[in-house]
Protein backbone atom coordinates (compact mmCIF):
# COMPACT_ATOMS: atom_id res chain seq x y z
CA UNK A 1 0.00 0.00 0.00
CA UNK A 2 1.43 3.16 -1.32
CA UNK A 3 0.32 5.29 2.06
CA UNK A 4 1.98 3.49 4.71
CA UNK A 5 5.01 5.25 3.43
CA UNK A 6 3.64 8.52 4.30
CA UNK A 7 2.34 7.12 7.09
CA UNK A 8 5.24 6.36 8.56
CA UNK A 9 7.22 9.45 7.47
CA UNK A 10 4.76 11.19 9.31
CA UNK A 11 5.79 9.33 12.42
CA UNK A 12 8.31 11.13 14.96
CA UNK A 13 11.30 9.40 16.59
CA UNK A 14 12.21 11.27 19.89
CA UNK A 15 15.26 9.46 21.23
CA UNK A 16 15.18 9.18 25.38
CA UNK A 17 11.54 9.88 25.79
CA UNK A 18 10.32 9.43 28.56
CA UNK A 19 13.35 8.01 29.44
CA UNK A 20 16.89 7.71 28.76
CA UNK A 21 17.48 4.81 26.40
CA UNK A 22 13.68 5.21 24.97
CA UNK A 23 13.17 5.77 21.23
CA UNK A 24 9.85 7.12 21.39
CA UNK A 25 7.39 6.58 18.52
CA UNK A 26 5.42 9.73 18.55
CA UNK A 27 2.40 10.04 16.55
CA UNK A 28 1.56 13.40 17.16
CA UNK A 29 2.84 14.28 14.15
CA UNK A 30 1.12 12.40 11.82
CA UNK A 31 -2.45 13.81 13.77
CA UNK A 32 -0.71 17.05 12.38
CA UNK A 33 -0.57 15.68 8.87
CA UNK A 34 -3.73 15.72 7.40
CA UNK A 35 -3.54 13.21 4.45
CA UNK A 36 -1.10 10.83 6.44
CA UNK A 37 -3.62 11.06 9.46
CA UNK A 38 -6.54 10.46 7.01
CA UNK A 39 -4.78 7.89 5.39
CA UNK A 40 -4.16 5.75 8.88
CA UNK A 41 -7.93 6.01 9.53
CA UNK A 42 -8.80 5.24 6.05
CA UNK A 43 -6.87 1.75 6.16
CA UNK A 44 -8.70 0.65 8.98
CA UNK A 45 -11.94 1.97 7.73
CA UNK A 46 -11.05 -0.45 4.47
CA UNK A 47 -10.31 -3.43 6.63
CA UNK A 48 -13.00 -3.68 9.10
CA UNK A 49 -16.11 -1.88 7.38
CA UNK A 50 -18.03 -4.96 6.72
CA UNK A 51 -16.82 -7.34 9.22
CA UNK A 52 -19.93 -6.83 11.14
CA UNK A 53 -18.30 -5.22 14.35
CA UNK A 54 -20.21 -3.36 16.65
CA UNK A 55 -17.95 -2.05 19.19
CA UNK A 56 -14.26 -0.08 18.62
CA UNK A 57 -12.22 -0.27 21.73
CA UNK A 58 -10.09 2.22 22.16
CA UNK A 59 -7.16 2.21 24.75
CA UNK A 60 -6.20 5.71 26.38
CA UNK A 61 -4.49 7.72 25.43
CA UNK A 62 -3.92 7.35 22.23
CA UNK A 63 -6.27 4.58 20.95
CA UNK A 64 -8.84 7.47 21.96
CA UNK A 65 -7.38 9.58 18.57
CA UNK A 66 -8.07 6.85 16.05
CA UNK A 67 -10.79 4.90 17.88
CA UNK A 68 -13.69 7.11 17.49
CA UNK A 69 -13.34 8.21 13.57
CA UNK A 70 -13.14 4.52 13.07
CA UNK A 71 -16.06 3.55 15.01
CA UNK A 72 -17.97 6.38 13.15
CA UNK A 73 -17.21 5.42 9.95
CA UNK A 74 -17.88 1.67 10.21
CA UNK A 75 -20.97 2.24 12.33
CA UNK A 76 -19.96 0.94 15.69
CA UNK A 77 -19.66 2.45 19.06
CA UNK A 78 -16.98 3.51 20.55
CA UNK A 79 -15.91 2.05 24.03
CA UNK A 80 -12.87 4.08 25.72
CA UNK A 81 -10.78 1.55 28.00
CA UNK A 82 -9.47 3.27 30.78
CA UNK A 83 -6.57 3.61 33.77
CA UNK A 84 -7.86 3.32 37.16
CA UNK A 85 -10.35 5.49 38.66
CA UNK A 86 -11.22 7.72 35.52
CA UNK A 87 -14.80 5.98 34.47
CA UNK A 88 -17.56 6.27 37.08
CA UNK A 89 -20.60 3.70 37.55
CA UNK A 90 -19.69 0.12 37.28
CA UNK A 91 -16.48 -1.23 35.95
CA UNK A 92 -14.02 -4.00 35.53
CA UNK A 93 -10.55 -3.97 35.57
CA UNK A 94 -7.53 -5.99 34.43
CA UNK A 95 -4.23 -5.79 35.14
CA UNK A 96 -1.38 -5.87 33.04
CA UNK A 97 2.68 -6.18 33.83
CA UNK A 98 4.81 -3.21 32.26
CA UNK A 99 8.82 -3.68 32.28
CA UNK A 100 9.27 -2.46 35.51
CA UNK A 101 5.28 -2.93 37.64
CA UNK A 102 2.03 -3.53 36.58
CA UNK A 103 -0.76 -0.92 35.24
CA UNK A 104 -4.49 -1.27 34.81
CA UNK A 105 -6.98 -0.96 32.31
CA UNK A 106 -11.05 -0.40 33.42
CA UNK A 107 -13.81 -0.74 31.24
CA UNK A 108 -17.57 -0.17 32.05
CA UNK A 109 -19.81 -3.03 32.40
CA UNK A 110 -22.60 -1.98 30.22
CA UNK A 111 -20.55 -1.07 27.92
CA UNK A 112 -20.83 -3.75 25.59
CA UNK A 113 -22.83 -7.37 25.20
CA UNK A 114 -22.90 -10.54 24.76
CA UNK A 115 -22.00 -12.11 21.36
CA UNK A 116 -21.02 -8.46 20.09
CA UNK A 117 -18.18 -8.25 18.00
CA UNK A 118 -15.12 -5.99 19.53
CA UNK A 119 -12.28 -4.33 17.28
CA UNK A 120 -9.75 -3.13 19.95
CA UNK A 121 -7.25 -0.15 18.91
CA UNK A 122 -4.22 1.51 20.28
CA UNK A 123 -1.67 3.64 18.68
CA UNK A 124 1.37 1.19 19.55
CA UNK A 125 2.06 -2.65 20.17
CA UNK A 126 5.50 -3.48 21.93
CA UNK A 127 5.23 -6.60 24.32
CA UNK A 128 1.38 -7.25 23.55
CA UNK A 129 0.67 -7.17 27.84
CA UNK A 130 -1.96 -4.08 27.08
CA UNK A 131 -3.79 -5.12 24.30
CA UNK A 132 -3.85 -8.73 26.09
CA UNK A 133 -5.20 -6.63 29.28
CA UNK A 134 -7.82 -5.08 26.62
CA UNK A 135 -8.67 -8.68 25.23
CA UNK A 136 -9.19 -9.69 28.66
CA UNK A 137 -11.96 -6.90 29.61
CA UNK A 138 -14.12 -7.21 26.52
CA UNK A 139 -14.17 -10.91 26.76
CA UNK A 140 -15.31 -10.90 30.49
CA UNK A 141 -18.35 -9.11 28.87
CA UNK A 142 -19.05 -11.61 26.37
CA UNK A 143 -17.63 -9.89 23.63
CA UNK A 144 -15.62 -11.29 21.07
CA UNK A 145 -12.57 -9.92 20.02
CA UNK A 146 -12.35 -9.96 15.76
CA UNK A 147 -8.83 -8.02 15.85
CA UNK A 148 -6.41 -5.75 17.47
CA UNK A 149 -5.20 -2.64 15.23
CA UNK A 150 -2.60 -0.48 16.12
CA UNK A 151 -0.67 1.98 14.15
CA UNK A 152 2.91 1.05 15.06
CA UNK A 153 4.44 -2.75 15.80
CA UNK A 154 8.12 -2.44 17.56
CA UNK A 155 10.05 -5.11 15.40
CA UNK A 156 12.31 -5.61 18.73
CA UNK A 157 9.61 -7.43 20.70
CA UNK A 158 7.72 -8.84 18.07
CA UNK A 159 8.31 -12.56 19.18
CA UNK A 160 7.39 -11.80 22.59
CA UNK A 161 4.24 -10.58 21.81
CA UNK A 162 1.24 -12.87 23.67
CA UNK A 163 -2.37 -12.31 22.56
CA UNK A 164 -3.88 -15.08 23.77
CA UNK A 165 -4.02 -16.13 19.90
CA UNK A 166 -5.54 -13.42 18.67
CA UNK A 167 -5.16 -11.61 14.85
CA UNK A 168 -2.82 -7.95 15.34
CA UNK A 169 -3.11 -5.73 12.73
CA UNK A 170 -0.22 -3.45 12.45
CA UNK A 171 0.28 -0.31 9.86
CA UNK A 172 4.08 0.15 10.16
CA UNK A 173 7.62 -1.34 11.94
CA UNK A 174 9.99 0.99 12.27
CA UNK A 175 13.32 -0.20 11.76
P1 LIG B 1 2.96 -2.97 25.41
O1 LIG B 1 1.91 -3.17 26.45
O2 LIG B 1 4.31 -3.43 25.87
O3 LIG B 1 2.56 -3.60 24.08
O4 LIG B 1 3.11 -1.40 25.19
C1 LIG B 1 2.18 -0.69 24.44
C2 LIG B 1 1.68 0.52 25.20
O5 LIG B 1 2.76 1.38 25.56
C3 LIG B 1 0.73 1.31 24.34
O6 LIG B 1 -0.40 1.74 25.08
C4 LIG B 1 1.55 2.47 23.83
O7 LIG B 1 0.79 3.66 23.71
C5 LIG B 1 2.67 2.61 24.87
N1 LIG B 1 3.98 2.85 24.24
C6 LIG B 1 5.11 2.15 24.42
N2 LIG B 1 6.12 2.63 23.69
C7 LIG B 1 5.63 3.66 23.02
C8 LIG B 1 6.18 4.59 22.03
O8 LIG B 1 7.36 4.54 21.62
N3 LIG B 1 5.31 5.51 21.55
C9 LIG B 1 4.04 5.58 21.93
N4 LIG B 1 3.49 4.74 22.82
C10 LIG B 1 4.27 3.80 23.36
Amino acid sequence: DPRLQGISQAIRVVPHFPKPGIMFQDITTLLLDHKAFKDTVDIFVDRYRGMNISVVAGVEARGFMFGPSIALSIGAKFVPLRKPRKLPGEVISEAYDLEYGTDCLEMQIDAVKTGERALVIDDLVATGGTLSAAIGLLERMGAEVVECACVVGLREVKGQRRLDGKPLYILVEPR
